[in-house]
């Protein structure tokens, strides 16, 4: 008889969870992964691929505002949200379908129901049931940070904006990051007033300055307010449904149908019975778990947000499958951590893979070149939108080795996935001047630097 029931049970059907069940099936280990809400987890749900949806819709706004220049009549055009909503719903139910069938397909056993831990080797799951594992692997993600103030309960997150019942007139978004500004781009273009509210004067930190100030200058030209340096202090929902945010920046409060916290996301480890099993978390409540991705109980692993190293779906992907690779494959590897690509999905979006400016000169002082492309895209020319694209590269050293790509445009999520090859390959810039340009298009900007 076998001394364990499974020899893996996940917890968490997000990206890094599903994916390191069905990589440890196909090597051959009996797994069960239990979900509580829904297969696909953040990314699949409420997140990444349904905000997508809504960017793709939302640039139709521009789109058919401009249709007139290139020679078409769109009369009678209008936006139905519930439309949109329900479809792109219809296609997540789809996805969460094709989550399940891929796991069954390699024979993993899925438990829809909460588990949390009972021991080393067991979990206990919601109905009572008690399983033992060889290994356990806790992938459950975060969960969208609160506004932390008085009335924090009148305000919505990333989790509940894709099933609002009504496209907001009004909107205030709280917070400076990713989702803020995705959303401000979304709900703008569906024709809501909208309004980033930032406890500091920074947004977008982690990305080139100069590429989220041409954001910050598009977004005010167009229409988005930016009201920065505004902690919260409280949140007041009216008795006509609507709610009221008061700051501490000594300006007026604002009314609106909805008001948006995206202030971060915190790992999702609480009451999983991670404390009692003496499993390490740091003060952000995120599992502590070296390269090999184990936590300081031998027979626990934890992938992908609820570690809070990344948090980015093809980060925990990696990190799901090299666990799987470790530990049922017998090919123990890491995953690298470096010159990760990244966009922001505003409008126009940002790219982004290395160096920023700003950190390539505090690690390499003067021995950096930074080149700029300022540019108009072609069909902004035909279509009069005044929206320049802007693109630096970063090089390093005599040899010009590319350390960053920084891009704000259309398309440029698309366009530097290819582009940061250069980057994560360490080539010098020669290499992308020898490359002949693609004319014409935006992308060619990034071998003709001079
Ligand atoms: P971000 O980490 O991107 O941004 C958080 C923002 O909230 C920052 O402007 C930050 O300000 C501010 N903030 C942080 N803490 C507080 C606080 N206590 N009170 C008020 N403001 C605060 O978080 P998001 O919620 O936008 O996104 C969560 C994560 O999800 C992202 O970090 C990203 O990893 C992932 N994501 C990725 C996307 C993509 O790849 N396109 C899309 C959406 C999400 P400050 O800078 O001053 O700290």
């Amino acid at each position: 008889m076998a001394e364990f029931d499974y020899d893996l049970f996940v917890i968490g059907g997000g990206s890094g969870g599903v994916r390191a069940a069905r990589i440890s099936a196909t090597h051959g280990a009996k797994v069960a992964i239990a979900e509580e809400y829904r297969m696909g987890g953040t990314c699949v749900i409420r997140g990444c691929v349904p905000k997508k949806m809504l960017v793709y819709g939302s640039h139709f706004a521009e789109d058919l505002h401009e249709a007139y220049r290139f020679g078409w009549d769109i009369e009678g055009a209008k936006f139905d949200w519930p439309r949109l909503r329900d479809i792109v719903q219809t296609d997540v139910d789809r996805l969460e379908g094709l989550y399940a069938v891929n796991l069954g397909n390699v024979g993993v056993e899925i438990i829809e129901q909460r588990a949390v831990l009972t021991g080393p080797n067991e979990v206990q799951l919601a109905d009572g049931t008690k399983v033992s594992a060889k290994y356990i692997l806790v992938a459950t993600g975060g969960w969208p940070a609160q506004a932390g103030c008085p009335g924090e309960e009148h305000a919505l997150t990333s989790n509940e904006i894709f099933h609002l019942e009504k496209k907001p007139e009004n909107i205030v978004i709280v917070g400076g990051g990713y989702i803020a500004n995705e959303f401000a781009g979304i709900f703008h273009a569906f024709g809501s007033n909208v309004t980033i509210a930032n406890r500091s004067d920074k947004i977008l930190r982690p990305y080139d300055q100069e590429i989220v100030g041409r954001l910050l200058d598009i977004s005010v030209a167009k229409g988005i307010t930016y009201r920065l340096n505004a902690p919260l202090e409280k949140i007041e929902k009216n008795v006509d449904g609507t709610v009221t945010v008061h700051f501490k920046d000594g300006g007026p409060s604002q009314t609106a149908d909805v008001i948006m916290v995206a202030t971060g996301r915190v790992p999702n480890s609480g009451n999983l019975g991670l404390e009692a099993l003496g499993v390490d978390l740091d003060k952000s409540g995120a599992i502590t778990v070296g390269d090999d991705n184990k936590s300081s109980v031998d027979s626990i692993y934890a992938v992908g947000d609820v570690t809070n190293r990344v948090q980015l779906t093809p980060v925990a992907i990696r990190e799901g499958h090299a666990f799987a690779d470790s530990v049922f494959g017998g090919n123990p590897r890491t995953i690298s951590y470096d010159n990760i690509p990244s966009a922001v999905f505003s409008s126009p979006p940002i790219a982004s893979v290395g160096l920023t400016e700003d950190e390539a000169r505090a690690k390499y002082g003067e021995h950096i070149k930074v080149y700029r492309s300022d540019f108009n895209p072609m069909k902004n020319v035909v279509s009069g939108r005044d929206e320049r694209a802007l693109y630096k590269m970063i090089t390093q050293g005599p040899e010009e080795i590319v350390i960053g790509i920084h891009m704000i445009g259309p398309e440029s999520s698309e366009i530097l996935q290819g582009a940061a090859v250069a980057v994560v390959g360490k080539m010098p810039k020669k290499v992308l001047d020898d490359v002949v340009a693609i004319h014409p298009s935006m992308a060619e900007e990034l071998v003709l630097f001079k």
